[in-house]
């Protein structure tokens, strides 16, 4: 249904110049070891969209790492292999990097043998994917170039917008596949189909899904949360009665919906701000969604997840950062007493982006909401003319003093009470005369 001159159309439209130009290459050099090398894929599947996808897939039909390997040497690129998967990656000089596989076919001749793997068709390659969308190829080598391959209606499945396995026990073979729908139903708003939801639903029911490791289950779930829209993949995902995997406790209470909710647009916020500040956005997700077990289930569920014991420690941490500081600002936020500027910025100080917006996701309060928008846009930044050494100068001892008194000027500083150095220093000799 797509001819080959569309497709090279959409590569010069859609791709970088210099990527087209690496998809012609990699074509010559299946030309000259006389292999036949396609684009597959997700690459495929965002091309024909027209969206962005910077990670091309490549499937070479008989060895790919010698294919790699022919590559790298010819276009002074590094080439990393894995023998035992057939599998290779290139890396270009500009930073583009092209995944390799070989198409081949593992069975096992008795039960409990060793595998046997054999070299198969691009075909049984592309049959073993998980839904018909990423089933696309496309061939690159010169005679033919842009070729559109599409065995399992791939292309009317782009058109009629659905998600669709290619066989019925798919997410028995691979139940990961049942995070990867909702994933894609959301990114790219294609609805999955009655038969793969109810294919979905058997596999929960029947249990399928306990056997599901802790960390691809992990892995599925970062990449959910990292998406623009995961609260809408959270609320699929609570009505097809996954979050029970995740931990037998965790419910989508309107709690969670509301905190939810509320990291989107406070993400949305920072991000308007531009302060150059790196986000791990599924943190926040991730922290709001567990927001209404207690820690005990917080933990079972780190622990369900395999997280690492390190980044345990870390999403814990940020947990009872997070609840601590909610906790002092909700008792002061309501009193008559005047909540100072210095006030704000030692409750924040140090806590990283992720914790601070998780808070003003967290609270019902406008007003510690607008106290932590104050410490991200103003408070956080402010510093004081003076350092240590001044405190040198005038004779201080060093030791610990020196941080309450620079802390002390900082307060007067972000409340207003001294602007200059000159009312800075004043503070000092004040604070540093013997009593
Ligand atoms: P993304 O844009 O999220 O990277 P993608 O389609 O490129 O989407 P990848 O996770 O990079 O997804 O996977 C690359 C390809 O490998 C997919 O197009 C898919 O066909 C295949 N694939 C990945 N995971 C599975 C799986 N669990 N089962 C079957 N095929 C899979």
């Amino acid at each position: 249904p797509v001819r080959r001159r569309e497709v090279v159309h959409l590569m010069n439209k859609h791709l970088p110049r210099p990527a087209v130009a690496i998809l012609r290459d990699l074509g010559k050099v299946g030309d000259e070891l006389e292999l036949p090398v396609y684009a597959v894929g997700g690459f495929v599947r965002d091309l024909l969209l027209g969206a962005e996808n910077d990670d091309i897939d490549v499937s070479v039909e008989g060895d790919g790492i010698l294919f790699a390997e022919a590559v790298a040497t010819r276009m002074g690129c590094r080439v990393k292999s894995h023998a035992k998967f057939g599998t290779a990656v290139i890396v270009f000089p500009d930073g583009l990097k092209v995944d390799v596989a070989s198409t081949r076919l593992e069975y096992y001749e008795t039960p409990g043998a060793l595998p046997t793997v054999e070299r198969s068709s691009l075909k049984m390659d592309l049959y073993r994917r998980d839904f018909t969308i990423n089933t696309l190829a496309v061939k690159l080598n010169a005679e033919g170039f842009g070729t559109l391959i599409d065995y399992f209606g791939a292309y009317r499945d782009l058109r009629e917008k659905t998600i669709r396995v290619l066989h019925n026990l798919s997410f028995v073979e691979d139940p990961t596949r049942v995070f990867r729908a909702i994933r894609f139903e959301q990114r790219l708003g294609f609805p999955i189909s009655r038969h793969t939801e109810n294919l979905i639903k058997n596999a929960v029911k029947m249990g399928f899904l306990d056997k599901l490791g802790g960390r691809r289950l992990l892995n599925e779930l970062v990449l959910i949360l990292r998406e623009r829209e995961p609260v809408k993949a959270i609320l699929r995902m609570s009505g097809l009665e996954l979050l029970h995997f995740i931990h037998p406790d965790l419910a989508l209470t309107s709690d969670t919906l509301r905190v939810l909710d509320e990291v989107k647009k406070v993400i949305t916020w920072f991000e308007l701000l531009y302060l150059g500040e790196k986000v791990e956005t599924w943190v926040v997700y991730f922290l709001a969604l567990t927001s209404s077990l207690p820690d005990e289930g917080f933990w079972g569920t780190c622990t369900r997840l395999s997280v690492s014991e390190h980044y345990r420690e870390k999403l814990i941490d940020m947990r009872i950062q997070g609840e601590q500081v909610l906790e002092i600002m909700a008792r002061r936020a309501g009193r008559r007493e005047g909540v100072r500027c210095s006030d704000i910025y030692f409750w924040l100080r140090g806590l990283s982006p992720e914790v601070l917006l998780y808070i003003m996701a967290k609270t019902r309060s406008d007003e510690v909401r607008r106290y932590v928008s104050l410490y991200v846009t103003r408070l956080r930044s402010v510093v004081t003319h003076i350092t240590g050494n001044d405190l040198k100068v005038l004779g201080i001892p060093s030791g610990p003093r020196y941080r309450e008194i620079l802390d002390q000027v900082l307060s007067a500083r972000l409340n207003g009470e001294a602007t200059t150095r000159e009312d800075e220093m004043r503070i000092v000799r004040s604070l540093a005369a013997p009593a």
